[in-house]
């Protein structure tokens, strides 16, 4: 019997988000240089939200955020990003069952 899979893209897909304008729900503090942790988050986030600057600095762009976490455990402790949940209704909605 064949099973049904999907990609992980595939699934991510499937995914709603809305976008609250102006109201950024990770914002990473300003730095020269950026700690190891927040420079691992552009390679770790599953939604590719941070990005390295050609400055060499780190950028987020949370549109697309899973609200997994990962970066919130790694980055928060040490006052590199600040994290809240979405406001209610905006966010991520899952979509994959
Ligand atoms: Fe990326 Fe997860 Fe952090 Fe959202 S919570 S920005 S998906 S690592």
């Amino acid at each position: 019997m064949a099973t049904a899979s999907a990609r992980v893209e595939e699934k991510l897909f499937q995914n709603r988000y809305l976008v609250d304008s102006g109201r950024p729900h990770i914002t990473i503090a300003p730095h020269a240089k950026p700690s190891e942790s927040l420079l691992a988050m552009t390679r770790l986030c599953p939604a590719g939200c941070y990005s390295e600057t050609s400055a060499g600095q780190v950028e987020i762009t949370p549109d697309g955020c899973l609200e997994c976490g990962t970066c919130r455990i790694l980055c928060e402790p040490s006052g590199d990003i600040v994290w809240n949940y979405p406001r209610g209704g905006y966010g991520v909605l899952f979509k994959f069952g």
